[in-house]
């Protein structure tokens, strides 16, 4: 039987994705799956906290062992936010389009446009703690290119490409993207155990 490792999230292409690289070795479980509907508060100031709370968390009311991810994405003309604020950058009910219209108008008149999603998986394990870091550089766009992806993914174009991310397919994405980083760190560590 296949040893269950809980991801801390309910969605399901993030679980797809990790499935399909540790799938042979570890049977990845949802929150659902483990009748967690809690909502777990991310009261952290980095990624690298919120990550952590919600592993912890999980780990120490379920007794399971598991993990989860934050993401963010950096602006250096903006000091580095949205970051930890990314999904609610323009309120609470988490709007794409709201929070690309703000990231442009924050930017507007701005030359550096250098930017980076970076995401931060927190694993706990065999009563260990693991942090692994999958990053993207990138810039940002003056408008939306594309219609694939999520998110902030019309404006921002990685380094090395002509396109945006919501313009990559979604294979060429992952190959680069602060997610599959990070997600390729955890599966080496995983499969490696
Ligand atoms: P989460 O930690 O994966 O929920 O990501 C937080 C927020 O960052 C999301 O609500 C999106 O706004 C943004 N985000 C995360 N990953 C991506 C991505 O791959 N492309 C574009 N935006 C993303």
């Amino acid at each position: 039987m296949l040893r269950k490792l809980v991801f801390a999230t309910n969605n399901k292409n993030k679980i797809k994705e990790v499935s399909a690289i540790v799938g042979h070795k570890f049977e990845i479980v949802c929150l659902d799956e483990i009748g967690c509907h809690d909502d777990i508060a991310e009261t952290g100031t980095t990624l690298e906290e919120n990550a952590l709370i919600k592993a912890r968390y999980i780990n120490q009311k379920y007794g399971v062992d598991c993990f989860s991810d934050d993401t963010g994405l950096e602006v250096d003309a903006l000091g580095g936010q949205p970051g930890v604020h990314s999904a609610r950058y323009a309120g609470e009910d988490k709007n794409s389009e709201a929070n690309i219209d703000k990231l442009l108008l924050n930017l507007e008149g701005k030359d550096n446009r250098n930017a980076r999603f970076r995401t931060v998986v927190a694993l706990i394990i065999n009563g260990e703690e693991h942090v692994f870091e999958g990053k993207v550089e990138g810039r940002i766009i003056e408008s939306r290119h594309g219609n694939g992806g999520f998110g902030y993914d019309p404006v921002f174009v990685p380094e090395g490409k002509d396109k945006t991310f919501a313009e990559l397919s979604a294979e060429e994405k992952n190959s680069i993207s602060h997610r599959g980083r990070a997600v390729k760190k955890l599966s080496d560590y995983l499969n490696g155990l």
